[in-house]
């Protein structure tokens, strides 16, 4: 018989959330809207410092509402990361444009501002100036946005934060997801917390988040009829749902703090081990570790990524290759307009394994997991 399955980020409740959810029952206010989305949206900005905010049904919600926002619409192009998520660079898609993927730097893993100034200084000469650079915080660590603001502001384009993965980060010590003129977070069950599903848009712009508002909820102009100067979407989060993230929210502090301790266990078992190396931390910022992940080079350590992670599936324990780059998925090849790469993301790709990260796992599971990627490399055993 296996032991219990151990899995990648599962969610993990505190107890107030049920509080919240039962109110939202009791006050029969279980109809899209009302006081727990008014809160959760209040103290999403105590928490962050941002002057505005909009809960949504997703993450990839928010940024496409954010991309329709500033501008980007059919035929435009918008930098993107390469090393993300796909829900990074669909929304671009929906709104008819072209994603240009920008490759990686080596300190944070994110955005490399040199190749976003060049993608943009391509396009001003070739007239098609991109319209946004949408830059995601890969596994909960901030982009260099000192360096991408400044590159952003000498060509007048505008920077969306996809901070899905970086919620209660820090950058230069300021809440993650206030770096770029609208920031992105996601409340999915795999993320640092989560209301099963959602998501919220911030932003200092507080006129913009109340458009956000207006096309989130079917762009219902007011008057007592249904009238309509634009086309809507229904993209607001539930009542119910945003209870969930209200309690959610109490523990997040502490959530960074464990997922900090997760990553500071591994670096312990497993940091000596040759060919081993973790994800850095960037001198800007400071990561809330949402995932623990690892680099492993065969040629030291004797075996791959992936026969690390078939060992560990074989245990009853997830893990997960780092994201596919996205200038090498199918699902982009005919739509992007081009690809500034180096090779950073692939390596990373081809490297990276994210480990068991949950805040509720305990000392015992973190050692199992880590006693199973030792005993697969054969450079551990030396
Ligand atoms: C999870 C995630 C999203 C999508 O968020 P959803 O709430 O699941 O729609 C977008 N971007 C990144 C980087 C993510 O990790």
């Amino acid at each position: 018989m296996s032991l219990p399955r151990i899995y990648l980020s599962p969610p993990h409740l505190c107890g107030a959330e049920a509080e919240f959810v039962n109110e939202a029952f009791a006050t029969n206010w279980v109809a899209p809207l009302g006081p727990n989305v008014d809160a959760f949206e209040r103290e999403v900005c105590e928490f962050t410092g941002a002057k505005a905010a909009c809960a949504l049904s997703s993450g990839t919600a928010a940024i496409h509402l954010a991309l329709r926002l500033l501008g980007v619409g059919a035929g435009d192009t918008a930098v993107c990361s390469s090393l993300t998520f796909a829900a990074t660079a669909n929304p671009i898609l929906y709104q008819g444009a072209s994603p240009v993927f920008v490759d990686s730097e080596a300190a944070s893993w994110n955005l490399d501002p040199a190749l976003v100034r060049d993608a943009l200084a391509a396009g001003k000469r070739a007239g098609r100036l991109p319209k946004a650079v949408v830059a995601a915080d890969l596994l909960g660590q901030c982009a260099d946005y000192a360096s991408l603001r400044t590159v952003c502001a000498e060509f007048g384009v505008a920077l969306l934060q996809d901070s899905a993965e970086s919620l209660g980060a820090t950058c230069a010590g300021v809440a993650a997801g206030r770096q770029g003129d609208v920031g992105v977070f996601s409340f999915n069950g795999n993320k640092i917390i989560t209301t099963s599903g959602g998501g919220m848009l911030v932003s200092d712009d507080a006129a913009l988040v109340e458009r956000a508002r207006f096309l989130a909820t079917q762009a219902r102009d007011p008057a007592p009829h249904y009238q309509h100067s634009t086309y809507g979407y229904n993209y607001r989060m539930s009542n119910v749902l945003a209870g969930i993230g209200r309690g959610q929210l109490q523990v997040l502090t502490q959530r960074v703090e464990t997922r900090r301790r997760n990553e500071a266990f591994y670096r312990a078992a497993l940091g000596n081990i040759s060919g081993v190396t973790f994800m850095p931390e960037a001198p800007w910022g400071r990561s809330n570790r949402w995932l623990s992940h690892i680099q492993i080079d065969p040629a030291l350590a004797g075996a791959s990524r992936e026969d690390v992670r078939l060992a560990l599936e074989a245990q009853n324990i997830e893990s997960r290759p780092l994201w596919k780059p996205l200038h090498l998925q199918p699902a982009f090849a005919e739509f992007r307009a081009e690809a500034r790469v180096t090779g950073v993301a692939e390596r990373l790709f081809e490297r990276g394994l994210s480990l068991p990260s949950g805040s509720a796992l305990t000392e015992t599971e973190l050692e199992r997991v880590a006693t199973v990627v030792r005993n697969a490399l054969p450079a551990a055993q030396a």
